[in-house]
């Protein structure tokens, strides 16, 4: 690229910055522009974003930032930073600090009056939910559940009668498992939307009751290949039946109002939102 923002510097910043989870077109300009012009990268894994990088004719000195020294490696990117360079730090694939290192990085740096800028791109939550069609407005991210099943099951306990979606991040080897623990935790008529292999060649975004999920995957052993988001929808009864006195109020509103009307006012009064009356009035007719 010969764009003339290439030679100018960046402020001195840590610069979060979201890269691809598969396809590679996802990148941002924002995120291109960044990585060309920061001093330094900083990385999760430096082979894995040394490629990303090539990929994109970039050429930066790359460190290596890990779980494991995410703290000692702060102090030294904390030091570049006051001494005037701009870092971005990258993680795998999707946002950094989302179920990925980043989050202790990025505090150190802000504990030291540095700033941190995100440049955002990418989530595989994110995109999972674009695609789901989960109807209530609110969710809840879990990340990775326990792998061991005692625990698991433990977590899945404390969310299940929570009036929301549920997202989580799953691995191939536990898919099966973690599907079943759910069937069983949450009830078989809940619904679940299972997205997998997201933006990349054999992406699949199925949704169906947890009760059909053992069958769906006996049926083709692909299915349970690859990275997958799993989300759990919100239970049944949060998504038609308002609570009474909503949908009083919503009643009375609605003989006399449009229903787009009826529910801005409705949610006025009762503090619910706007979108989940409207949907509550679009039940009701
Ligand atoms: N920071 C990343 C983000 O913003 O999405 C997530 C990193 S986490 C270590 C990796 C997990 O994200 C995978 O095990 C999988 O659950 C999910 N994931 C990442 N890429 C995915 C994809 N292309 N399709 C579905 N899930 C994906």
């Amino acid at each position: 690229m010969n764009d003339a923002s290439h030679d100018t510097r960046l402020l001195p910043a840590l610069y979060v910055v979201a890269t691809p989870i598969g396809n590679l077109g996802d990148i941002t300009l924002r995120a291109l522009d960044t990585l060309r012009r920061v001093d330094r990268v900083a990385a999760e894994d430096t082979r894995v974003s040394g490629q990303l990088l090539a990929h994109f004719g970039i050429r930066k000195p790359l460190v290596s930032i890990r779980e494991h020294n995410e703290r000692e490696a702060a102090e030294r990117v904390i030091g570049w930073i006051a001494a005037g360079e701009a870092v971005a730090y990258v993680s795998d694939a999707g946002t950094p600090a989302i179920s990925d290192p980043g989050a202790r990085l990025v505090a150190a740096v802000r504990a030291a009056e540095c700033a941190v800028v995100p440049v955002p791109g990418v989530s595989a939550v994110a995109a999972a939910l674009s695609a789901a069609g989960v109807e209530s407005d609110a969710w809840l991210f879990h990340g990775f559940l326990p792998p061991k099943p005692g625990p698991r099951q433990a977590a899945l306990q404390a969310w299940a009668a929570l009036p929301c979606a549920l997202a989580f991040y799953e691995a191939p080897h536990r898919i099966a498992e973690t599907l079943a623990d759910m069937t069983q935790v949450f009830g078989g008529a809940r619904m679940v939307t299972v997205a997998r292999e997201l933006t990349k060649k054999f992406e699949s975004i199925e949704t169906m009751p947890l009760a059909g999920t053992a069958g769906w995957l006996a049926d083709d052993a692909n299915r349970a290949r690859g990275e997958f988001v799993v989300i759990v929808h919100a239970p049944a009864d949060v998504l038609v039946a308002g609570d009474a006195e909503s949908l009083r109020v919503l009643d009375i509103l609605a003989g006399e109002l449009p229903p787009p009307l009826a529910a801005k006012l409705a949610a006025k009064i009762t503090g619910r939102t706007k979108a989940e009356l409207y949907r509550m009035t679009l039940k009701q007719t």
